[in-house]
């Protein structure tokens, strides 16, 4: 039963009025999809809502609520709305989840394109701070970066310091940090690898790219704590070296068949 009283007092003519609003749902909706009388609410001054079952197949849990009201002064009371609306036990469908929020790592294929918001946090004005430092440019420094941009060089955006600690938590933690299965049986670190590429910028400090082709992490951004097995300088001590192979012996006993054509 749902019945409840908001702070608005009860009006007596619509809460009575049931059988009003019976009427104009099953005109509505046809007398078969119309179940018990199940409460009332009341919205408003003189407002009320009717709450019906819905006996619809498919609509389990789901009501139909009829607003009824009375103009000040009358008797008659009118239907104002009637809608199908879901109870407690409804099957509704999944909240709405905004496209920007689903995309995933790998989802943006040859052709797609996924604009970048304006105000992206990850990013900031190329004249602000350029990826190369980490604070604004001083005012009487700030004019050749603004040229620099106006006739087509430098970027329009880069990092903020937000992006970089985002993409930093991003590479550290994860595969090609420190942390990685790869890394636990490495001989070295990449820091000392002949196959690590340095990079440019304020990301150069922690990290560099791989360009050892059979090592996992090829052509990927790594940690100088990262490592694995492929690294440059891999010490093969206690691997057994190649085994010597023997003398050729020269047979002047035996012989071969050997098929002539
Ligand atoms: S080969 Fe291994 S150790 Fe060397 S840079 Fe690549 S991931 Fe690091």
């Amino acid at each position: 039963m749902v019945t409840s009283v908001r702070r608005h007092r009860p009006d007596a003519g619509c809460i009575e009025a049931v059988d009003v609003a019976r009427a104009a749902l099953v005109d509505a909706v046809g007398a078969a999809a119309v179940g018990d009388h199940l409460g009332h609410e009341v919205e408003g001054e003189r407002l009320v809502s009717h709450v019906f079952g819905c006996d619809r197949p498919g609509y389990r849990g789901w009501q139909w609520s009829v607003v009824v009201t009375r103009a000040s002064r009358q008797r008659d009371v009118t239907v104002n709305e009637i809608a199908l609306l879901p109870g407690d036990a409804a099957l509704v469908s999944p909240v709405w989840v905004p496209y920007r929020e689903r995309v995933r790592p790998g989802d943006v294929g040859p052709g797609d394109l996924l604009p970048t918001d304006d105000d992206d946090p990850r990013l900031v004005p190329g004249w602000l701070a350029g990826d190369e430092r980490t604070e604004p440019l001083p005012d009487d420094d700030l004019a050749p970066v603004v040229v620099a941009a106006e006739i087509g060089l430098g970027r329009a955006r880069v990092l903020s310091l937000e992006g970089r600690d985002l993409a930093t938590a991003r590479w550290y933690g994860g595969e090609h940090g420190p942390d990685a299965a790869v890394t636990q049986g490495a001989p070295a670190s990449c820091a000392s690898c002949g196959f690590l590429v340095r990079m440019a910028g304020p990301l150069s400090t922690v990290f560099g790219v791989c360009a050892n082709e059979v090592a996992i992490d090829d052509g990927r951004v790594v940690s100088f704590d990262h490592g694995c097995g492929a690294h440059s300088e891999a010490n093969p001590k206690g691997v057994p070296p190649s085994l010597a192979l023997p003398e050729p012996v020269l047979d002047t006993v035996g012989f071969d068949d050997v098929e002539s054509f």
